[in-house]
This record gives structure tokens, sequence and C-alpha cells, in this order.
């Protein structure tokens, strides 16, 4: 029978790579958590409508992107393409506007979008971002973004290119998306077909076109940060010099556009040169109409969503993440051995220790061959006269060096043995 393949653009996190998942899990739940921004866990499904309004029929990700299905019971369910729509339905299903102040969130896990998969782009991929809803100060999104820039920085990312923006107010862009439209449509028969189709209906979007043409034409379109009104451009300007005093480098770029309504004042992306076409490794930006547009109370707010499959081909480059080590490899040999060994295993686990067992039951030669390319500092050996005497012989690989104690002594000298492995 032919083996099952998995679905095009999945992917396996397999044992050797999972280490760099980890890695990142650990350290982004570390600086979030010492931000007080709380992890949320939103279902993976949800009403198509959700994402429709949240995320805006005029999109690439809504108009062809979703992984969308009929249920038994006839509903229009969809596999979520991001979090932010289902992050907002449950602050305004779940009432945490209620509770005032802010509300600080973080998530990860997986997403779903109908792409053509490349390096960098699945159909399953995964994210890990934050939301902060409730402030509409810059300070709000500078604290954002710096979390972006902690995060990459503590796992070792340095080389980012850190890019910002204002899409203003809905006022500052009615006149600009005039601007703009008046500008591209002499050129209206020299865009690529999406930007044609988006001329009448979002023209904002065709400046991050990734057609080579186009992007010629929109190079010298007029640039949004001169239509910005006095409040934008205040708020602009505190973003701004918030950065620049904490210390973080950032390049304006006036391209860098949501087309929605909902987008307010800062946009921007964390990209790396080291990703080939899928550069960007982190968007977000403030979405101060994005909770009433869903139903609930108007409420500012502002958030980032980054890519981890991106993230890791960056963490590969940079360094290697090696699997597991244990500390102990546990050999045996005969039934009452083998019985002992389990015994010990459990104990030297339960006192911290990792501890790998070995289950083959073949010649002890082979055993130890094993427990070399298990890494393991101290192979333990059991065999008939150590159970006979109640001992176990403890053979450190660096040296060869062998020792016999007694079995209750191990256990008691659990500390001094982990002090020696480190050094
Ligand atoms: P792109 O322009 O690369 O398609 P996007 O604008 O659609 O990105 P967002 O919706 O802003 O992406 O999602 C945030 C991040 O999630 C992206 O910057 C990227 O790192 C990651 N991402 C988005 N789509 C995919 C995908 N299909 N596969 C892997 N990562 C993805
Ligand atoms: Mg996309």
């Amino acid at each position: 029978m032919a083996a099952i393949q998995a679905l095009r653009g999945t992917k396996d996190i397999l044992p050797e790579e999972v280490g760099y998942w980890q890695t990142v899990e650990d350290t982004a739940r570390q600086i979030f958590g010492r931000a007080m921004y709380s992890e949320i866990r939103p279902p993976i499904f949800e009403q198509t409508e959700l994402f429709a309004r949240g995320i805006g029929e005029a999109t690439d990700v809504v108009g062809k992107e979703m992984y969308s299905f009929s249920d038994r019971g006839d509903r229009s369910i969809t596999l979520r393409p991001e979090f932010t729509a289902g992050v907002a339905r449950a602050y305004i299903e779940r009432k945490l506007f209620a509770q005032g102040g802010l509300q600080r969130l973080w998530y990860g896990g997986p997403a779903f979008r109908y792409e053509r998969p490349q390096a960098g782009r699945q159909r399953q991929f995964h994210q890990i971002g934050i939301e902060s809803f409730g402030s509409s100060d810059a300070r709000a999104d500078v604290e954002v973004i710096a979390l972006a820039t902690d995060l990459l920085q503590t796992l070792g990312l340095k080389s980012l290119s850190l890019y910002i923006n204002s899409v203003g107010q809905n006022a500052d862009r009615q006149q600009y998306r005039a601007a703009l439209v008046e500008y591209l449509t002499p050129y209206q028969n020299e865009l690529d077909p999406d930007s044609q189709d988006r001329l009448t209906r979002n023209p904002m979007r065709i400046l991050d076109s990734k057609d080579e043409r186009t992007q010629e034409i929109v190079a010298d379109a007029p640039s949004i940060l001169e239509y910005l009104g006095t409040e934008s451009k205040a708020h602009f300007d505190r973003v701004q010099q918030l950065l620049t005093d904490l210390g973080i480098a950032y390049r304006l770029n006036p391209r860098l556009v949501r087309g929605l309504d909902y987008y307010t004042h800062t946009a921007f992306e964390i990209q790396s040169d080291d990703l080939g076409a899928q550069a960007t490794v982190c968007g977000g930006g403030r979405y101060d109409g994005l909770v009433e547009q869903l139903g609930g109370p108007s409420t500012p707010a502002v958030g980032w969503a980054l890519g981890m499959e991106r993230l890791i081909i960056l963490l590969q480059q940079l360094q290697p993440i090696s699997a597991s080590v244990p500390d102990f490899y546990l050999v045996s040999k005969g039934e009452r051995a083998e019985n002992r060994a389990m015994f010990l295993a459990r104990e030297l686990r339960a006192a911290g220790l990792k501890v790998e067992l070995d289950l083959s039951g073949s010649a002890f030669g082979k055993q130890f061959k094993r427990a070399d390319r298990s890494g393991a500092s101290i192979c333990l050996v059991l065999g008939e006269s150590e159970v006979e005497n109640a001992t176990v012989k403890l053979k450190w690989m660096a040296t060869q060096q062998e020792e016999a104690i007694a079995q209750t002594e191990l256990l008691s000298r659990t500390d001094e043995l982990r002090q020696q492995m480190l050094r």
C-alpha cells in the first residue's frame, strides 16, 4: 500500500529541530511575562464572518487564502489565518474590557492560509504575537515594538531592520487616497492586474505590490507622511522620539501601509536580509477601529504577529541548538538487573536527572556504544553482580574511569554528580 504523505504546505516539526521552537517559546513566555502580558488561547477555528469582518473582504487573506468549509451543521467555518480577529472577538465576547485599564495579551500557535508553499511560506504556519488593548498613547505602540525587538535580540538575532510608518487616521487617509489615485490613474494600464483591480477597491494596497513595474511606478507616488493631520503627526513624532530614546534603531518606510479603515497611526515591520523573498519576520501596528468594527466598544489597540518558521530559519543560520542529552545512560543485562535498572531510572528522574534507559538487551559492549552516542556524561552499569551486591557501576564516558558505589549512595550523591558533570 502506498504510504500517506503530509499535505502540501505542512511540515512535521521533528525532534531534531524542536529545540529551536522550545527556545523561542520559552524566551517569548519569559519576555512577555515580565512585561505583564498574559497568554490567551483562542480557538483554532471561528465563524468565517469573523475573519471577513476582522481582516477585511478586500485583503488577499480573506479573498483567496482562507481555509473555509461547511461543517456538518452547514455553518461556514474557517481555520484561523491569523490571531488578531479571534483575540478581539474574545476581548468583546468575554468582556475583557469590563476589567478596566489595559488588557495586555500574547498568543502563539498554528495559523492556516492557502498560499503557494516555498521557503518561509507554508499553509499551516505558526505565529507568536501580542495585542495591547485600551491605550491610545504612543507609549503603547513603543512598548509592543520594544517587546518584539527584545525577543529577537534575546534570541541572538542582530542584523534585522525595523521599518515604521504612520497611516494616520481616516480623515488623513481619505485625502491621501485621493492623491494616490490621481497619481496612479495615468499609469493604470501599466500596473499589475491585481493593482489595477485595487485602484478602485483599495488603492493603498498597491503600495505593497511585489510586481516590479508597479514598484517602479509607486516609488514616486506621494507619501502618506505628507498627509498626516496635526494629531496623527504628533502621535507619530512621539513614537519616533521614544524609539530613539530607547536606542531602538528604525527606518521610515512611507510605503508600509495597511489599506483597511480600522488601521490607524503606526504600522511597522521587522525584516531580515537573510530570508530571501520572504523577508518579513514580524508585522504589526495600531488598529483603533477593529474592536468597534467587530461589535465591541470603541477601543484603541496595537499589536504584532511574528512568523515562527521565518524566525527559526534565521536561528538555524546562527547557532545549532542540539537535541537533549541525558545525564545518565543506563545499561543493564539479565532480567533482575533490567528490572532494577527500571526502578533506578525512575528514582533518578524523580530527583531531576535526565536518564536514558537502554532497552535493547544486547551485549554490554553494544550498549556502551549507544551510551557513547547518547552524549551522556555517565553510563550507569547494572549486571548480575551489581544486583547481588546492591551496587551500581559508574562509568565516566570522557575518561572511561569506573567506580562502583551502593545504589542508595547513588541517589544521595546526585547533586555532587551533577556538579561534576557540569565541569
Ligand atoms: P507576507 O507578505 O509574507 O505574505 P503577510 O503580510 O501576509 O506576510 P501577516 O499577516 O502580517 O503577514 O503575518 C505576520 C507574519 O506571519 C508575517 O510577517 C510572516 O512572518 C508570517 N507569515 C504570514 N503568512 C505566512 C505563511 N504562509 N507561512 C509562514 N509564515 C507566514
Ligand atoms: Mg501574506
